[in-house]
């Protein structure tokens, strides 16, 4: 039987999410559950992933199956498409698995043309609503399918309201629109060289096909990075009959949240315009009304809405989000999805829903993202700093947290600012759309003089955790001047303003923030998530204050300790060089000496932080060169400030050089060419633990982790260096501690050769940077120059850097893993690259069955969370 393509709303159900896309699956569901929606049909993500395969084409055999489909929906409707006196009108609107709002294209009204306008007048009697939707289609159809610009329509509409002292769109009469209709019409010739489609059948196509090709518009192509989706999932369309908000008033369009995308209050949100259609309230032209007053207008209306609202939370047992529309007193339904929401109102619903027995702790665990967890480990602003501030103006609160930055007018600006320069960046705007998303990515937070809290810049923000403000009335912004103006205060390009996300307070000027409070829904969610996980989460800390805060997050221990960080500080770099450019060992032995107490005061203030959590720590890595000057002026002062001739520094610099320092004298191999530096830090460690041991009445067991290990003779080379300095150092003091050496698994003959390194190793972590670097054999620091072509072209849906490659560099962590248990089944392996804070990258480390991840400190409370999550899905 040939593949089914199309799918009628009564065909399709909930679980049908990956072939429908998200909207078409609740469609369907919300058609099963009785509910009033206008009926439709899916054309399914696998008719878009085809249409890509046919080189952008939709093949004949899916054209028929949609005519044949458009068909029973004239018989449903009983109208039909493109008739003079009964035109049946429809939308067309993307529909990813999952949703990516205001990412990809709607088209409304499609159907209409010079004769069916008619029609639908005469027959709604409605002459003005004709033309207002007609004159909406042919605006959505050019810039959507044919890539006009919109403002050119947006300029026909300004004049002609100018021209008849119209304030609002409402205000145009039926011949007023007709005006705008046969400029608009005019403009697409000109435009496009032929005149507007009059046949429904090919409006139809096109906009069908538009959709397909808007699943790979740079703005959804930045989304799916963002939230790590395949390129190859595709969009469904849908393809539904249209309602009409804008037939007058006793008609509207609305959005309503089941419970408060900001706090997670229980309680109906949202909003609504009267006599507007689909994107009005969205797009943040007119400011809408609160729901709550929809009980006055219709209360008949208003209580079915809140009984089909009530109706939908419980059956998808969780927070809905859901847009409807009401055509002369009629309530319809034309979206529901769970809400986007904050990671607080994350928390809050996950908890409430346990409290009222919807759903179970562990449902709860897996309903938070653990990257959303990010916004509440985001600074307040200072309490104290707060009360000397004055706000300039209030908006709403869109998304919460607070942000102090230089204001920008436009995504550009604001992506150079803090790209280009390292600024941090307030985003300004009268309102986002989707091409402003590089920017609302980069800024602190987003401020917009117009639209709700549904408006693009609110919706997008939550689901970023930025903080945004949004439908500051007072501010008087001017885009092309790049200025805004609140009452008298003038705020120019570069002027530093802080916004609160969570009062929709602004202030002019910096204000302190502090960190975040970890108590409440926070702790509890937390709490569950620990109860489930098998995986331990580390940090990687180098200093006693990050690994506090870790700790604070709730960190386990320390993953990795980088000691080569503490070599860069002002009081150490001098005897670091002067170990570096030492020509004997009896020198190098000397500047050694100097650095010894340094890092042993540094361990015993690591080790006093996490008392007996263990610490892993990592012997030098970097490349010496790294330390030294390289430009002649600085070599020259260097040589001056330790009493060198130049010659000579500029000979040890040269000597030091390397083609490619990633695969240079680094790592181990700093330990096999001068052991004494490796003895130096192993005594620095043991120093340290036993004072500490000593001083807290603890047995620390710290554990010496070697880098860049490839072959089992250098482990075993290093590691007897490492155990003979140690055994000295106990012997003298007439200690008894024990400690740990192990290695990480970076190279990857150390994967391929596990079995016998974990002959020497006591421990394993996996160190993915450079594991990925050495496998995909291009630099982490280089990779920046191509990657985005790589992305573009399709070849890679993401960083390696950032999210595990699982099919190549995960296969030498499983295979690293297994082998390395073959000869020491209690071996500890866990990872410490930056994939040990990524949640899809933490959900393979928990299948691949390591013992831990270390991370960030924070990422700590996300990596538990995805562990949990991890844990908790492989249960079932
Ligand atoms: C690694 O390579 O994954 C690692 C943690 O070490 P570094 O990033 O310091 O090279
Ligand atoms: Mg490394």
């Amino acid at each position: 039987m040939a593949k089914k393509y199309v799918y009628l709303f009564s065909e399709g159900n909930a679980s049908m999410r990956n072939l429908l896309g998200g909207k078409g699956a609740n469609l369907a569901e919300m058609t099963n559950l009785g509910l009033p929606v206008p009926q439709g049909f899916t054309v399914t993500t696998e008719a878009c992933t085809k249409y890509y395969e046919d080189g952008k084409k939709i093949s004949d055999d899916i054209v028929e199956e949609i005519y044949k489909n458009m068909a029973i929906l004239e018989q449903i409707n009983n109208k039909k498409f493109g008739d003079k006196k009964n035109p049946l009108l429809v939308s067309v609107r993307s529909g990813a698995r999952v949703s990516m709002p205001g990412m990809m294209d709607t088209i409304l009204n499609l159907g209409l043309n010079d004769d069916t306008v008619v029609g639908l007048a005469e027959a709604t009697n409605n002459e003005r609503f004709a033309y207002d939707s007609y004159r909406r289609f042919i605006q959505m159809f050019s810039d959507v399918v044919m890539g006009i610009d919109k403002n050119k329509f947006e300029a026909i509409l300004d004049a002609v309201k100018e021209e008849n002292g119209a304030k609002y769109d409402t205000d145009l009469t039926a011949e007023n629109l007709k005006e705008v209709v046969k400029r608009y019409k005019e403009l697409y010739k000109q435009e496009m060289g032929v005149e507007f489609p009059q046949d429904p059948k090919v409006q139809l196509l096109e906009a069908v096909k538009a959709v397909f090709r808007s699943w790979d518009n740079p703005r959804a192509i930045v989304y799916r990075r963002l939230n790590d989706i395949p390129s190859d999932w595709g969009t469904a369309v849908n393809v539904q009959t249209m309602v009409f908000g804008n037939m007058g008033n006793d008609s509207g369009t609305g959005v309503a949240f089941t419970r408060n995308p900001a706090t997670g209050e229980k309680a109906l949100f949202g909003e609504f315009l009267m006599n507007a259609q689909g994107e009005d309230v969205v797009a943040g032209i007119r400011t809408p009304q609160p729901i709550s007053t929809l009980k006055d207008i219709m209360p008949e209306v208003y209580n079915q809405f809140t009984e089909i609202a009530n109706k939908l939370e419980n059956h998808y047992r969780d927070m809905q989000d859901i847009e409807f529309t009401i055509e002369r007193s009629k309530l319809y339904m034309l979206q529901t999805r769970n809400g986007k929401r904050t990671a607080q109102a994350a928390l809050k619903v996950a908890i409430d829903l346990v409290n009222e027995g919807l759903i179970d702790e562990k449902e709860a665990v897996l309903r938070v993202d653990p990257k959303q967890l990010d916004q509440l480990l985001h600074p307040m602003f200072d309490a104290e700093a707060l009360k000397a501030a004055k706000p300039i103006a209030k908006g709403l609160p869109a998304s919460p947290g607070a942000a102090a930055g230089k204001v920008y007018f436009t995504a550009d600006d604001a992506v150079e600012a803090a790209k280009g320069r390292g600024e941090k960046v307030v985003l300004v705007r009268m309102e986002t759309s989707p091409e402003d998303i590089e920017g609302m990515v980069v800024a602190q937070g987003i401020l917009t003089g117009r639209g709700g809290m549904t408006s693009h810049a609110a919706v997008v923000a939550r689901g970023m955790g930025t903080c945004c403000v949004a439908g500051c009335s007072a501010a008087l912004i001017d885009e092309n001047e790049k200025v805004m103006k609140i009452g008298d205060v003038i705020v120019k390009e570069g002027d530093y303003i802080s916004i609160d996300g969570s009062t929709g307070n602004v202030y002019l000027g910096e204000i302190k923030t502090v960190p975040p409070s970890l108590t409440g829904n926070f702790a509890t969610l937390m709490g569950w998530a620990d109860r489930y996980r098998k995986l331990k989460v580390k940090a990687n800390a180098d200093i006693p204050r990050d690994a506090k805060v870790a700790v604070n997050f709730g960190a386990e221990g320390i993953g990795l300790c980088r000691t080569e960080h503490m070599f860069f500080a002002e009081d150490r770099i001098p005897a670091m060089r002067e170990m570096i450019v030492s020509k004997t060992e009896e020198q190098r032995r000397n500047a050694l000496n100097k650095l010894l107490p340094m890092q042993r005061s540094d361990f015993e203030g690591l080790f006093e932080a996490m008392g007996e959590h263990p610490v892993t720590i990592r012997l030098l890595d970097p490349p010496l060169h790294e330390f030294l000057p390289h430009e002649d002026e600085d070599i020259k002062a260097l040589a001056n400030e330790m009493g060198m001739a130049f010659e000579d520094l500029k000979a040890t610099v040269e000597s030091l050089k390397e083609f490619n320092p990633m695969l240079g004298f680094r790592g181990c191999r700093l330990a096999v060419k001068y052991p004494e530096i490796a003895e130096m830090q192993t005594r620095a460690i043991i120093e340290a633990a036993i004072n500490v041991s000593n001083k807290l009445g603890i047995n620390i067991e710290p554990q010496i982790m070697i880098p860049l290990i490839g072959d089992i003779k250098e482990m075993k080379y290093v590691k007897e260096i490492i155990v003979k300095a140690a055994d000295e150092v106990l012997k003298e003091k007439n200690a008894n501690l024990k400690y740990q050496v192990g290695t990480m698994i970076e190279v990857p003959r150390a994967a391929l050769t596990a079995d016998e390194i974990a002959k020497e190793a006591e421990f394993f972590s996996f160190g993915t940077n450079d594991l990925t670097q050495l496998t995909f054999a291009f630099s982490r620091d280089d990779a920046g120059k191509f990657l985005e072509s790589y992305y573009d072209k399709k070849i890679y849906d993401f960083d390696p850097f950032a999210k595990l490659d699982q099919n190549g560099v995960g296969k030498l962590v499983e295979m690293g893993t297994k082998l390395g248990r073959q000869t020491r089944p209690d071996l500890s392996v866990g990872i410490c690259g930056e994939h040990g804070g990524d949640p899809s990258s933490i959900e393979f480390c928990h299948k691949a069955g390591l013992d831990y991840v270390s991370c960030s400190p924070y990422r700590v409370p996300i990596a538990r969370l995805a562990a949990a999550q991890a844990a908790i899905k492989d249960e079932k």
